[in-house]
């Protein structure tokens, strides 16, 4: 398999990808680059949702862009306003490292208003759907004649949608002389028409099976000690703030006792399990269809009964007996062509089931790292971010009270605004894991096994690349540490070229890597060094006890990241797609729906999992 870079991908868009931890294409993707950076090269895609197609037609669309020459260069027409957002997000994290690229999302039911003073202050590419693109066509806001790719996104579901005149209408406006790419789950009729009309020798290709959706599953395994299953299971959903998921317990009482915790302790879950009635069981269901539930904690056989293919994670708190179980576990995510995610938050007795797992799905568990508090943090804040920027305005609700509001906030400036927004959103979620103590997650390899593997774990568990090793050094981001600070010391400390790698800064401490015949030297030319008064002390990492970083923060330099920490509740989450708010802030209904007002808890009891005591409970 060829890397981005043999494909012919630029450097600017290489290091944006590889820092989303993009490392080898996807089948799609090795097939459609190299093509489609040629020119008047057409293709057709057979492919799902979740087979990397955004980044297939995304990054020789992003590179033959000229940013010097605003105008549209490449249009991209899909079906809905959510896949619309989703591709120029997407396009604008792969462009991160080209500047001036703009890119701009159309689509019906928001303000055409602003989308046109967009338009009229220059785009490169314009992602829309066709109905809003005609709109905007019909009132001569758009020119098409710099148009040089255009993309048709989810095509069969945009026939499907009634968009066939629109899209005729738009593709008799696109210049002649372009590269047209067609993604489409089904081929039907109407396909087959347009391609004829307007595609000239189109390459055809085929991607995926429908019905692989456990290849589109990823599993993750974060193995902490038992006393930190539940604050663990509390950082994986934090961190994934639009998270839809079951938890899957092994018992009912355990079910039940993880429900209310979460519950209490503000999250928007509820328990499904046998010893609920059949009718509160229907009506669980159903507020979790509806995702008026976000977490739905659940014991294998009552889960049974539901079915829903826009899960996001499959969470196994701990993992079950019979691991055959798992396979139906994870299937339950990675559905319908989306991708999803498997975790099993285990302790160290779990270690061996982990391995069995393995052999039965024919796939690694990515070891994972419980995210810390900075990192939740960080995540969260973006997720308003991205709901702020995402959010659907309704013009004429608005219109009458916005005055007023104008007036009151013309004082504050944008980013006084933008503080106080987020202070109100968070000041729980600051406060909360300010005080938290970080959680250890226990090495689960052997030494070295890790760095092999080319993989980063979901929230960047990185390993060493080939050729080279990973270095500790004993200063972080709260020491002020900056990638530039290492590579002055290097250059300062050390004669001649160090080569470094990837570098990953922790909150006290970092890690970085340089090539093998190097860390000898750069460990003894380093150690005693000063930086900001602090004695350096450069270590390789790989050579300390409990491995790499990846699993063992806790054998550090005596860090005593494997307490217990006294963290119970969490912050306001935003609730974005999951129900409504009530003016009174943000508490939704009484049903255990989201709550803004989440109260930290105590500790959380530890609850006995005795096969003996419990297993005439399951279920
Ligand atoms: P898509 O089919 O474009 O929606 O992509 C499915 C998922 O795969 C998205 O989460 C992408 O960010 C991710 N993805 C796409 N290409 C790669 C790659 N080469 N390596 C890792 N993840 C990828």
């Amino acid at each position: 398999m060829k890397t981005f870079e043999e494909l012919g991908v630029a450097a600017p868009i290489l290091k944006a990808i590889q820092e989303m931890g993009y490392e080898n294409p996807m089948p799609v993707q090795a097939e459609v680059i190299p093509y489609l950076l040629g020119e008047d090269n057409d293709v057709i895609a057979l492919a799902q949702t979740g087979t990397g197609k955004t980044a297939a037609f995304g990054l020789p669309v992003l590179q033959k862009i000229d940013v010097t020459n605003v105008q549209p260069q490449a249009l991209i027409l899909c079906p809905t306003r959510e896949l619309c957002l989703q591709i120029a997000d997407d396009l604008n994290d792969y462009s991160k490292y080209i500047d001036h690229l703009k890119v701009l999302p159309v689509y019906g039911g928001s303000s055409i208003d602003t989308q046109i003073r967009a338009l009229k202050r220059g785009v490169h590419i314009i992602v829309a759907t066709p109905g809003r693109l005609i709109d905007l066509m019909n009132r001569k806001v758009v020119n098409m004649e710099g148009v040089r790719s255009v993309v048709m996104d989810e095509a069969d579901e945009m026939l499907n949608m009634g968009f066939t005149d629109s899209i005729n209408a738009i593709l008799a406006e696109v210049p002649t002389s372009r590269n047209m790419l067609l993604f489409s789950a089904t081929m039907p009729q109407g396909i087959a028409r347009i391609t004829k009309q307007y595609m000239n020798n189109p390459k055809e290709i085929v991607v995926g099976n429908k019905n692989e959706g456990s290849k589109n599953v990823k599993h993750i395994s974060y193995m902490v000690h038992a006393r930190d299953k539940y604050l663990a299971l509390k950082r994986i959903a934090d961190y994934n703030p639009n998270i839809y998921g079951i938890i899957f317990c092994r018992t009912r009482k355990e079910t039940q006792e993880i429900a209310d915790q979460l519950i209490q302790d503000g999250y928007n879950a509820d328990a499904l399990h046998g010893e609920l009635s059949q009718a509160q069981r229907d009506y669980v269901m159903q507020k979790f269809r509806v995702k008026n539930i976000q977490l739905l904690v659940a014991t294998d056989v009552a889960a049974r009964g539901l079915d829903v293919d826009s899960l996001t994670h499959v969470i196994n708190y701990g993992l079950p007996d019979d691991v055959e179980s798992y396979t139906h576990r994870s299937g339950r995510t990675g559905r319908a062509g989306r991708s999803g995610t498997s975790i099993a938050i285990i302790h160290l007795r779990e270690k061996g089931k982990i391995r069995e797992i393995e052999r039965i799905i024919n796939k690694k568990f990515e070891p994972g790292v419980i995210p810390t508090a900075n990192e939740i943090t960080e995540k969260q804040l973006l997720s308003l971010v991205d709901r702020i920027e995402k959010a659907e305005v309704d013009e004429t609700q608005i219109e009458s009270f916005l005055p007023a509001v104008l007036r009151k906030l013309d004082w504050l400036e944008k980013e006084d605004i933008i503080k106080r927004i987020m202070t109100l959103e968070f000041t729980r979620i600051f406060k909360y894991y300010a005080e938290a103590k970080e959680i250890e997650t226990i090495a689960d390899r052997p030494r070295g096994e890790r760095g092999e593997r080319g993989e980063r774990g979901e929230r960047g568990g990185r390993v060493t690349t080939p050729g080279f090793k990973r270095m500790f050094v004993n200063v972080g981001r709260m020491d002020g540490f900056m990638p530039n600070n290492l590579i002055e010391l290097v250059n300062i400390h050390i004669p001649g070229k160090v080569r470094i790698g990837k570098i990953d800064l922790m909150k006290s401490f970092s890690f970085f890597e340089v090539e093998e015949n190097e860390a000898a030297k750069v460990s003894q030319s380093l150690t005693g060094t000063e930086l900001y008064g602090k004695r350096i002390s450069v270590e390789i990492a790989d050579d300390k006890a409990g491995g790499s970083r990846e699993g063992g923060r806790g054998g550090r330099g005596g860090r005593d990241f494997g307490r217990r920490s006294s963290e119970g509740g969490r912050g306001g989450r935003g609730g974005r797609d999951f129900g409504r708010r009530s003016s009174e802030g943000g508490r939704r209904s009484s049903e255990g729906g989201f709550r803004k007002d989440r109260k930290p808890s105590g500790e959380f009891k530890e609850y006995s999992r005795s096969n003996k005591r419990e297993g005439r409970n399951r279920y």
